[in-house]
């Protein structure tokens, strides 16, 4: 992930460093380089924008050009700024509520929704010693009860038994039940996707919340779909209220640019990455790691 930025930008910031003095034109002259890199990473438009200009002000405030050690304080500066706009700090998902903790995973058709949903369940249970149950409310797709069945069986967490004919409510419904009489602190609701955003889903997913008042409502994207996925996060929050992103197939994005805008977008943090198809291929997102990852 970030490959290519990640290059660019060492290579404009290594120009900055080697050069000792700085004139203010060869800070701006960096600058609109760096603009270049974030804009062919696919960043959104108004986040480059404002990334530069923190960038530029506080450079003019801390007067670099006259520093001792101006490209070094660029370098400090930009990475800044990239922890700032990647959202600061982490930010686990939040389970600090009475058992069992309805945790609500939407989004599109193949975003990841149900690897995911396993990925978490999984690691919930290793990682913080959790009872999870799953039960998928899609019954579009004949298939997708089965297919969390199967996962679930694989990394050995409980799935909700399928009933044919229930409606996404009623198995959302009957999850908390089962959760709340078995003592499972955490229940997973996979919701169905579609392959486009349209009403009927959402208000599906509007009406799923009301029955299940989930903790958190995490929308999970496929980061390899760019401003698109940035885009869908804003339209899922404006519409029902998401509470977190998981970003998937962060494996296969060399740009990065959804990662990049997301929290600037939306104002809702990402908190985990898939970064592949096996069951632990599942990363907390930490801004500073990431910013390291972009200066290299
Ligand atoms: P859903 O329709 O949203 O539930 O999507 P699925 O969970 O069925 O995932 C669709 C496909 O994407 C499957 O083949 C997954 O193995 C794959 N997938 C999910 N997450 C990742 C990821 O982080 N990286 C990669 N490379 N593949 C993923």
């Amino acid at each position: 992930m970030f490959e290519g930025l990640s290059e660019k930008l060492s290579g404009i910031l290594d120009g900055l460093t080697r050069r000792g003095t700085l004139s203010e034109e060869d800070v701006n002259l960096a600058l609109r380089e760096v603009r270049r890199a974030l804009l062919e990473a696919d960043v959104a438009l108004d986040v480059v924008r404002s990334f530069v200009d923190k960038v530029k002000n506080r450079a003019v405030g801390a007067n670099v050009v006259k520093s001792v050690t101006p490209g070094q304080m660029v370098i400090k500066i930009v990475n800044d700024v990239l922890i700032e706009t990647l959202g600061s700090d982490a930010q686990p998902i939040d389970l600090d509520a009475p058992p069992p903790v309805a945790i609500m995973m939407v989004g599109l058709q193949g975003a990841g929704k149900t690897t995911t949903s396993a990925k978490i369940a999984k690691r919930l249970t290793e990682l913080q010693k959790r009872r999870v149950l799953m039960a998928s409310l899609d019954v579009k797709r004949p298939a997708a009860q089965e297919q969390l069945a199967v996962l679930g069986r694989q990394v050995g967490i409980d799935t909700l038994p399928i009933i044919a004919g229930q409606t996404p409510v009623q198995i959302a419904k009957r999850a908390e039940e089962a959760a709340r009489l078995q003592g499972y602190d955490v229940v997973m609701l996979d919701t169905a996707g579609r392959t486009h955003i349209d009403e009927a889903l959402m208000a599906e997913m509007v009406e799923i919340k009301r029955a299940a008042n989930p903790h958190e409502i995490l929308l999970v994207a496929d980061s390899l779909t760019g401003q698109d996925a940035v885009n869908l996060a804003k339209n899922f929050d404006d519409r029902v209220g998401i509470t977190g992103i998981v970003l998937t197939r962060v494996d296969g994005d060399g740009r990065g640019g959804a990662a990049l805008s997301m929290r600037a977008v939306t104002g809702k943090p990402i908190k985990l990455l898939g970064t592949g198809e096996k069951m632990d291929a599942l990363e907390d997102f930490h801004p500073n790691r990431i910013a390291n990852r972009i200066l290299g």
